[in-house]
């Protein structure tokens, strides 16, 4: 049976690294739980799972006591994220009383992160918001029409950018997300697109960080993945996207993938894989593209695979064809 969540609870709270002011520093992130992200409600993103953080019914009293739990385990990290699995300035999920107390109880971090649709990113509201913020934009691609077809994002790629350009010009910084390999495109088209797609957000971007899609529970996307029409991304296609995009672009670069390794997340032959996440981690604190050398055997295959789907002109999971074995490895 399934677990009842608590109202009042955090959905999640863990400490990880980062960097403020080109220092790397502790951080705390939370996600909180609220009511959800309003596009969720309407169908939402193809692979977004978030909406099972979410409660319809949660209160003001609830989030406050959300922020008492993270306040217990805050040990004055520079660094604070917090994310609530929608958008951080929509009202609905954050009223401004408790946006207003978050930011006061983290006044003294030299850094805070959150996340927000472009429409919640007005003037208005970007002028109430402290300088140390920094808020992320899930751009995911700068393509229009893998926005609407492929992931139903629901905004387009010049929402993005005036939102980014509005918090640029409000002394505030920009961390863009990209995704790497939305539905219904092949492994070689998915890394011209994120290559695309960082140049487009570098010029409203201080950070961007290439998410490769991770198969969540109850989402388009694995069920696409169940019938074995859709394959994660390989990790060296990642490695390819930060290669090409090293040196070339202002943004810090960087890469934090969930589930990688797994079948359901960015993965390789299973041998080199944690090499190859170590070596993106690195990356995205040093930036020096030497990091970025990974090598195995499964390199050659990763052409390969790149060559038959091009040659099938399907963006199929060729790997499950082959060996239906991985179903069960999953
Ligand atoms: S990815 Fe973001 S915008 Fe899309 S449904 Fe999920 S929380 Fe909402
Ligand atoms: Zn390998």
């Amino acid at each position: 049976m399934k677990e009842k969540r608590s109202p009042s609870q955090l959905e999640t709270l863990w400490k990880e690294k980062d960097l403020v002011n080109g220092k790397i520093s502790d951080t705390l992130v939370m996600i909180m739980r609220t009511s959800g992200c309003c596009w969720a409600k309407t169908g939402g993103c193809t692979m977004c799972g978030y909406r099972q953080a979410s409660i319809s019914s949660i209160t003001e009293d609830d989030l406050n006591r959300q922020i008492d739990q993270a306040l217990s385990k805050y040990e004055g990290e520079p660094f604070v994220k917090i994310y609530t699995s929608g958008s951080f300035l929509d009202e609905k999920e954050i009223p401004i009383s408790i946006r207003d107390r978050i930011f006061d109880e983290f006044s003294d971090c030299g850094r805070i992160l959150v996340e927000s649709r472009p429409e919640f990113v007005t003037n208005d509201v970007l002028s109430t918001l402290p300088r140390s913020l920094t808020i992320a934009l899930g751009l995911e691609s700068s393509n229009p029409d893998i926005l609407r077809t492929s992931i139903n994002k629901g905004f387009t790629e010049q929402d993005s950018k005036r939102a980014g350009m509005a918090i640029k010009d409000a002394g505030l910084t920009v961390r863009t997300y990209l995704l790497l390999k939305p539905l219904f495109i092949t492994e070689s088209k998915a890394i011209e697109d994120s290559v695309n797609s960082a140049r487009f957000a570098d010029p409203f971007s201080d950070e961007i960080s290439v998410n490769p899609i991770n198969v969540q529970r109850g989402t388009y996307v694995e069920r696409m993945w169940k019938r074995g029409e859709f394959r994660s991304p390989w990790i060296w296609s990642l490695i390819e996207v930060l290669k090409q995009l090293s040196g070339t672009v202002n943004a810090r670069l960087m890469s934090s993938p969930s589930g990688g390794g797994s079948q359901r997340g960015v993965h390789n032959c299973g041998i080199c894989d944690r090499a190859a996440l170590d070596a993106i981690e690195k990356f995205s604190f040093t930036q020096d593209p030497k990091d970025l050398e990974v090598t195995c055997e499964c390199k050659d295959l990763w052409k390969r695979y790149m060559e038959a789907e091009e040659l099938l002109g399907t963006a199929t999971d060729l790997d499950r064809g082959f060996d239906n074995d991985l179903m069960i490895r999953k």
